[in-house]
């Protein structure tokens, strides 16, 4: 079996889907592996680094022999057309996004795995990119924050007096906002969190914060949040607004499947903050949860920063590609067996995470939206 792995294209896109030291993990799956030239170096991971790993140029020539190809972001429309019919590709996809790349996968009748979508089962933990890669945004966003403020976030007792510790809130208390939290707590904060899920509570306390009660239950499907109503959305207003007046840091991190991320806080509330403090919107790349939020960009409204970066695990790209890299790798141990590729249809990870394949459009939920 011939594995294929792409450099990136994608604007702010750094990772690579395979490391160094994950490939000798992959050889002994039976395959033989081909790596685009040049793929780890965003990453820092020289071409040479890829021990035993053959090199190839161009990214279709690389593609047209291979039965695996992996990558962090979807192919472009081009790459996927010079792909053998019948192989199979792991790759985030996000399809409805994507519609030509959905299109290219099914009548070039690829299996393609679309890492968005392994379902969130305890037997699919170790190939779930999601909670991988949000795990390390979550880490990553308060120190984004803290070089930002213009104060320090644990309590110093100076020789002419002390400074008082800095309170941090963390709205939305999914894999990236719990290590939010407790990265902001290691760095000596006084922590707050807030979900709609009340599950969200212990987890919090867990990891030394104090969890800010609306007294809203918005468990959804799937374990996920549902959108709130406008009652809801105005009864969490009220509650929220005094923490998020006394918050320095701000950390956002609100999602909801398929939709545009929740507006959390509106220009009033931050108008009302402490001058110069900061709040990180992990939620950019689905639109922002605060009404200043500039996707990409660093807004100010007011005396307050909006940090709203894209791609955050991309800034960690060493370690969100291992992460990610490892997360294939047992997807791919669920499917090829002997050697050879071997997909169980009935399989539920294989079911659930499959959007092509025969020619079909697989997941419902993409081909509702294709249609
Ligand atoms: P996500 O990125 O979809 O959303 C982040 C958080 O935002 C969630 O906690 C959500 O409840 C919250 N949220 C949504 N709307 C909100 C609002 N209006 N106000 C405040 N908060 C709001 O979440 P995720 O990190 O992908 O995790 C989703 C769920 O999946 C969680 O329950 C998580 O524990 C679960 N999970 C399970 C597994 C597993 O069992 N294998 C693995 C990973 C995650």
């Amino acid at each position: 079996i011939k594995i294929a792995i792409l450099k990136e294209t994608a604007e702010h896109e750094r990772r690579v889907a395979m490391v160094p030291v994950v490939t000798a993990r992959f050889s002994k799956l039976g395959a033989n592996l081909a790596i685009q030239s040049g793929a780890g170096l965003a990453a820092d991971f020289a071409d040479v680094d890829y021990s035993g790993v053959a090199l190839v140029e161009d990214a279709g020539a690389l593609v047209a022999d291979a039965d695996v190809v992996l990558a962090v972001q979807a192919p472009t429309v081009e790459v996927i057309a010079a792909m053998k019919p019948g192989a199979v590709l792991a790759s985030f996809v996000y399809a409805d996004k994507q519609p030509d790349v959905l299109r290219q996968l099914r009548d070039g009748r690829i299996s393609a795995f679309a890492m968005e979508t392994v379902p969130r089962i305890s037997r699919a933990q170790s190939m779930d990119a999601l909670s991988s890669q949000a795990a390390l945004a979550g880490y990553y966003a308060p120190l984004l924050g803290a070089v930002q403020l213009p104060r320090i976030l644990p309590m110093m007792t100076t020789a002419v007096g002390s400074l008082r510790a800095a309170h941090v809130l963390v709205m939305g208390l999914g894999v990236a906002g719990l290590q939010a939290l407790a990265t902001a707590h290691r760095l000596g904060a006084v922590t707050e969190g807030y979900d709609v899920r009340p599950e969200t509570r212990e987890q919090a306390q867990s990891v030394g914060a104090k969890f800010v009660d609306t007294g809203i239950d918005a468990r959804g499907e799937g374990g996920y949040a549902r959108e709130l109503t406008a009652d809801e959305q105005a009864k969490v207003r009220d509650v929220l607004t005094r923490h998020v007046q006394q918050a320095d840091m701000i950390i956002t991190t609100a999602n909801v499947p398929g939709r545009k991320a929740p507006r959390l806080i509106d220009n009033a509330q931050i108008q009302g903050m402490k001058p110069g403090s900061v709040i990180v919107d992990l939620a950019a790349d689905s639109g922002g949860n605060c009404e200043g939020t500039i996707p990409g960009q660093t807004a100010r409204v007011g005396r307050v920063h909006i940090l709203a970066p894209f791609n955050v695990p991309s800034l960690l790209a060493q370690q969100a590609s291992e992460l990610y890299a490892k997360n294939l790798l047992n997807l791919l141990e669920l499917i090829v067996k002997d050697g050879a590729l071997a997909l169980d249809l009935d399989d539920a990870v294989v079911a659930g995470t499959l959007l092509t394949h025969g020619g079909e459009i697989r997941n419902e939920k993409a081909k509702a939206h294709f249609e």
